[in-house]
């Protein structure tokens, strides 16, 4: 029986929604294609580490025009421009920053490099000359 904890931890980088979010009444009257269209925008915002903002052209790539004018026009606009690019109103009140998502990959990426070399490097007695970790001193003398 599971106690509710996943087995791994998922390590992708996830947008948030908050759960009342399609009855919010700037989202509950969309059309499908405009609420779909909003939420590619978010997750386009998130790949793309721009904090919220997306480009006219991008926005266009991502659904059909009428969606688009959906959630950029009128007083519940979703989409505010700033007459170069479109922001999601209150990115980054919920989402990360392209900052914080940079310190979550490093530290991700330092766990993953401590894992190999315990694992093959100590585990198996064979230090590496390129790891920073069997070899620190190398590194720093090397300059690399
Ligand atoms: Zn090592």
């Amino acid at each position: 029986m599971s106690d509710g904890q996943p087995s791994s931890f998922d390590d992708r980088i996830y947008i948030r929604l908050d759960q009342g979010m399609p009855e919010n009444r700037k989202i509950v009257g969309l059309s499908d294609s405009a609420f779909r269209l909003y939420i590619e925008a978010i997750c386009w915002c998130s790949r793309q580490r721009s904090n919220g903002a997306i480009p006219p052209a991008a926005l266009k790539k991502l659904g059909p025009a009428r969606a688009v004018k959906e959630i950029t026009t009128g007083p519940g606009a979703l989409l505010e421009s700033d007459g170069d690019s479109w922001w999601v109103h209150d990115y980054l009140q919920h989402n990360r920053s392209s900052t914080e998502i940079d310190v979550i990959k490093e530290a991700k990426s330092d766990a993953g490099n401590k894992g190999a070399h315990a694992r093959w490097h100590v585990g198996r007695r064979k230090p590496d000359p390129k790891c920073d970790l069997c070899f620190p001193a190398l590194k720093v003398a090397s300059g690399g």
